[in-house]
């Protein structure tokens, strides 16, 4: 069975030859291979390949307007209905293709920010004219200003200007979300995030139109050329902290993206953890407390013991969302395709965090880049083993897909030490933990 190299000194792995099995041996997939992370509805037509997948569970992420509605009827289908134990059966009678399950993840992604207007604020970017001043104030302004205020440098072309779509109240975000995440008790607050890097495509020229993908999902780049626009950071802020306490409040986990903006987005969740904090026992403070306690007492804001009342009326989501929901916080957070270093880690693994904090790796992004293939090794290294997380990220499903996120369990599995049984096992099991807690 497995062996954990990884917590052997140097000189203990030295006598064993660096033999690398996991390579050469076939793929557990009948232990149960989750994708943490992805965008099947990108490319609806490749859905039709759920039914002969072997990942066992596909998380698949919204993003912007015209995804929201499919997610949700791809999980009306292909929604898991039931705790996983049913999905990580370890039986090996269980054929390892019968049907891929999803979980849903409803949320606005930070490249399509600025298509929000924050309506919470006393005085938003986007504000209609009234009917007296309907003679100076048009509609179109009032998009104007928005794009203006959102968007960094401010855009003067009026044309590109134009091409912009009429912006949407977050507040109408938060509620369809918050329907959404009713409607299917185990799904997730996804993909939300920061991007500093993020640049909107420049506006499609009419030729554009008669020639577009029609197998792809509206609203995503297709290919057009990057404007040096960007979205305000305060603006991405904005966007993610609602959705941040809107998982809170539903007592559900998130996706998170983050690029060139590790710092940032530290800051951004930390704020809805103050004064949530864990309180941090000192060793003396431990051994004070009875065998036992310790635990109870750490994880008692949690806690709903009114379990006398629990009957069998009483769904296991409802329990959950009790038990779980109602803080300004998520209560398990994903840091998608994590591309910071294994120093950025200890902030988000400290023990004083309130959340639970996994971690995700996929081929796509992680292995794209030389610094991100020199950064994994370490970073991968740095996780606590029960913090890791597998996924593709990839704009369709298929074989394409399944076989990154084998070759990312792989590579996972090589790095840790593990193989391949352990680590398929191990990443379920984490799986699991972040979707249901
Ligand atoms: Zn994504």
């Amino acid at each position: 069975m497995c062996q954990h190299h990884q917590t052997q000194p140097d000189d203990a792995q030295s006598q064993h030859p660096p033999v690398r099995p996991v390579y050469n041996d076939a793929f557990p997939w009948h232990l149960g291979a989750f994708d943490a992370h992805c965008h099947p509805t990108d490319t609806m037509a490749s859905l039709a390949s759920l039914a002969t997948l072997r990942t066992r569970v596909l998380a698949i992420m919204a993003t912007r307007s015209q995804d929201q509605q499919l997610v949700a009827e791809v999980a009306a289908e292909h929604g898991i209905t039931d705790s996983l134990s049913s999905l990580t059966s370890t039986s090996d009678t269980d054929s390892a293709r019968r049907g891929c399950k999803v979980v849903p993840a409803f949320g606005w992604h930070p490249w399509f920010s600025y298509q929000l207007y924050d309506d919470s604020i006393p005085n938003p970017t986007y504000s209609l004219p009234s009917t007296e001043d309907s003679n100076t104030s048009t509609e179109e302004d009032a998009k104007i200003a928005h794009y203006k205020a959102v968007l960094t440098p401010s855009p003067q072309d009026p044309s590109f200007l134009s091409s912009l779509p009429t912006p949407t109240p977050l507040s109408s975000l938060i509620s369809s979300t918050r329907q959404y995440l009713t409607s299917f008790p185990f799904a997730l607050v996804g993909e939300i995030g920061l991007d500093k890097g993020f640049r909107l495509p420049q506006q499609r020229l009419p030729d554009d139109d008669s020639s577009r993908d029609e197998s792809l999902t509206p609203g995503g780049r297709e290919g057009r050329l990057l404007s040096p626009f960007r979205v305000q950071m305060q603006h991405q802020q904005a966007i993610m902290q609602a959705q941040l306490r809107l998982a809170g409040e539903m007592g559900r986990a998130v996706s998170v993206h983050g690029v060139q903006a590790h710092g940032v987005l530290y800051d951004t969740i930390a704020a809805c953890w103050k004064g949530h904090e864990k309180k941090v026992l000192s060793r003396r403070e431990k051994k004070r407390i009875a065998p036992g306690a310790e635990e109870s007492s750490s994880s008692s804001d949690d806690e709903d013991s009114s379990s006398e009342n629990d009957d069998s009326m009483r769904s296991k989501e409802k329990r959950a969302k009790r038990k779980i929901g109602g803080k300004p916080f998520p209560p398990r957070i994903c840091l998608h395709s994590y591309s910071g270093s294994a120093d950025m880690l200890k902030q988000w693994l400290h023990p004083s965090v309130p959340s639970t904090v996994f971690v995700s790796f996929s081929i796509a992004v992680n292995m794209s880049t030389d610094g991100g293939k020199a950064k994994l090794e370490s970073v991968v290294r740095a996780l606590p083993d029960d913090r890791i997380l597998v996924e593709s990220d990839l704009h369709m499903a298929g074989d394409e897909a399944e076989g990154l996120l084998e070759d990312m369990y792989r590579l996972v599995c090589e790095i840790k030490g593990w193989d391949l049984e352990y680590g398929v096992k191990t990443i379920g099991a984490n799986f699991e933990k972040f979707i249901y807690g």
